[in-house]
């Protein structure tokens, strides 16, 4: 299999994907900015590892406990743990949680900043969070790059990474400008309906003739 795409067909994949995957998307949303973005900061560092409803799970527990860093900090890691049980890894995030309160506190007065570089530099916060708070809360135009998108991605040869960093940053470099602001709704719809992990729907998906992944008889 030799990748990636070139740039005319990155963009008819976009194309069909957009066609295959309409409905609910970001732009029809719009940005929430503070203070939903201190609880997608919290959200995101619970889903590492974690089933969506199970995550949601832990963070209604632990923002019926806390909303604000103050909140949050005057529980201590054993509260915050407890309250996020159902998410898994619960003693570490518990521990990345109290950090990161205490950071953007002490650094930001409270405030999450809205660039990649200032969300990145809170602990406990990498890309994949940093990209997801800037384009669901601030309203930004960029394709955050979950496991799904990594896989859906790399798949079909839109991005040729070994690592989700890699992947967000290679999308950014080769993504048409008219696709970032849906472009991670189409492509992580499309990893969970069609394009799955164990099961690929290869014989009825939009983009067969086009995946690299297919087309060199690679499902997976
Ligand atoms: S052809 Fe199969 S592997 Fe390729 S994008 Fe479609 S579902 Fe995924």
């Amino acid at each position: 299999m030799t990748g990636p795409l070139p740039e005319d067909q990155v963009e008819e994949v976009y194309r069909r994907l957009s066609q295959a995957m309409p409905g609910r998307t970001r732009g029809a949303k719009g940005p929430k900015g503070q203070p939903d973005a201190f609880r997608s900061c919290i959200s995101c560092m619970l889903s590492a590892q974690s089933l969506d409803r199970n995550t949601a799970a832990a963070a209604n527990a632990l923002f019926a406990l806390a909303k604000t860093p103050q909140d949050m900090l005057a529980l201590d890691e054993s509260e915050i743990a407890e309250a996020i049980k159902p998410c898994g890894l619960y003693n570490r995030k518990a521990r990345n949680i109290r950090a990161f309160c205490t950071a953007l506190l002490a650094d930001r007065g409270g405030v999450v900043p809205d660039t990649r570089q200032g969300l990145m530099a809170l602990p406990g916060i990498g890309r994949k969070c940093a990209d997801i708070v800037l384009s669901f809360t601030f309203g930004k135009d960029v394709i955050a790059v979950d496991t799904h998108v990594h896989r859906v991605c790399n798949r079909i040869g839109l991005t040729d990474a070994k690592t989700a960093d890699k992947t967000a940053a290679q999308l950014e470099q080769r993504s048409p400008r008219w696709t970032l602001r849906d472009g991670h709704f189409w492509l992580i719809q499309f990893g969970k309906r069609i394009c799955t992990a164990r099961a690929p729907k290869c014989e009825t998906c939009p983009v067969s003739d086009m995946c690299l992944s297919y087309r060199a008889g690679q499902k997976g």
